[in-house]
């Protein structure tokens, strides 16, 4: 058994070492999720997250969206806000505006992706031809215009396009060179794939944050469809719990948080110290691990 002295959860506060939050949020498309996106920014905000991110739909879809959202998370809360920006489809001029279309609104935190190919993460990926590369390159290229804090993705199950471990962590290492801060993983839900790929990356010579990416299963169903679609496995005894829970939303709610609260102890208890929550724009679950992780409302 654990001793509970050598446990960072079971400390109190003030005697952890210092947490650093952030939470990802979408750009709402309806005035019902705008209201569901401000109530929950109001309630998070005061959790003094490191910064709120706002997700780029596919291809730039949400372009005008993302921007007026992180301009206004910004404006209207205080809290720092980044701006997630692919660079799929797009030349590198269009991409190139965007960004500086973030820097004339005062965002100087950008999450730098690739973005995926309209027909889904399995089609062969093919760069615009007057485009960014790859992540890498798009990182390279924002750093050339402002000197905005980067975060680039990390995949704890390898991303479905990497052939090996190699390929994967010779790429993060890339995006990484080119001058990103920080990794944010992909959602995952054994915390021994997260541990083993950090110390893949450690033993890569990467020393850059590797945050997790925590992803409360507000809808089972849904996550799991999602999970498929971007090479996240959904271990058995996770399947197992949710089973049946379908029809019943408070059991299923009351075991998400469990599911949740679990995956971020253990990972405290590793010593991590900074975690991104994926809100889905709800803020009850969020709210909940952040208290669990010892961070209350300012
Ligand atoms: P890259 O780092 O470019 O890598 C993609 C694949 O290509 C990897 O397998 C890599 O190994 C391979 N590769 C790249 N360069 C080379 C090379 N030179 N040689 C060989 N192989 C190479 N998507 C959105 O559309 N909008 C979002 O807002 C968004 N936010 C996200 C936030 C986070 C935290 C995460 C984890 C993902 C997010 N995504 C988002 C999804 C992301 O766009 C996809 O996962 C996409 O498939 C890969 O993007 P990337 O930036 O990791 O690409």
């Amino acid at each position: 058994m654990i001793d509970d002295n050598a446990r960072a959860s079971r400390k109190i506060a003030e005697q952890r070492p210092d947490l650093q939050l952030s939470f990802e949020f979408f750009p709402p498309k309806t005035d019902a999720m705008e209201e569901r996106f401000w109530d929950s920014i109001h309630k998070l905000a005061p959790l003094q997250p490191r910064f709120v991110s706002v997700t780029y739909g596919a291809g730039g879809s949400t372009r005008e969206r993302t921007l007026r959202m992180v301009s206004s998370v910004k404006t209207d809360t205080g809290v720092d806000a980044a701006a997630h920006l692919t660079c799929v489809g797009s030349t590198r001029d269009e991409v190139d505006a965007v960004v500086r279309g973030y820097q004339e609104a005062g965002i100087n935190r950008i999450v730098a992706l690739r973005g995926d190919p309209p027909e889904g993460v399995g089609q062969p990926f093919t760069p615009h031809p007057q485009g960014y590369q790859n992540a890498a390159d798009l990182v390279a290229g924002i750093r050339k215009i402002g000197d905005f804090d980067i975060s680039v993705a990390a995949y704890p199950e390898k991303h479905p396009q990497s052939a090996d471990w190699q390929v994967d962590i010779d790429n993060l290492k890339r995006k990484l060179d080119a001058g990103a801060t920080r990794a944010i993983t992909q959602m995952f839900f054994s915390n021994a794939d997260y541990l083993r790929y950090v110390a893949r990356a450690r033993a890569a010579g990467i020393t850059a944050p590797i945050v997790p990416g925590i992803q409360p299963i507000h809808s089972f169903k849904q996550i799991s469809n999602f999970a498929s679609r971007c090479g996240a496995s959904i271990p058995a005894w996770l399947a197992e719990r949710f089973a049946g829970l379908d029809e019943d939303p408070e059991t299923h709610a009351l075991v998400a948080s469990a599911v949740a609260a679990e995956q971020v102890i253990e990972l405290l208890d590793e010593g991590v110290t900074e975690f991104h929550i994926y809100t889905m724009n709800r803020s009850n679950l969020a709210l909940a691990l952040a208290r669990i992780l010892g961070r209350r409302p300012d």
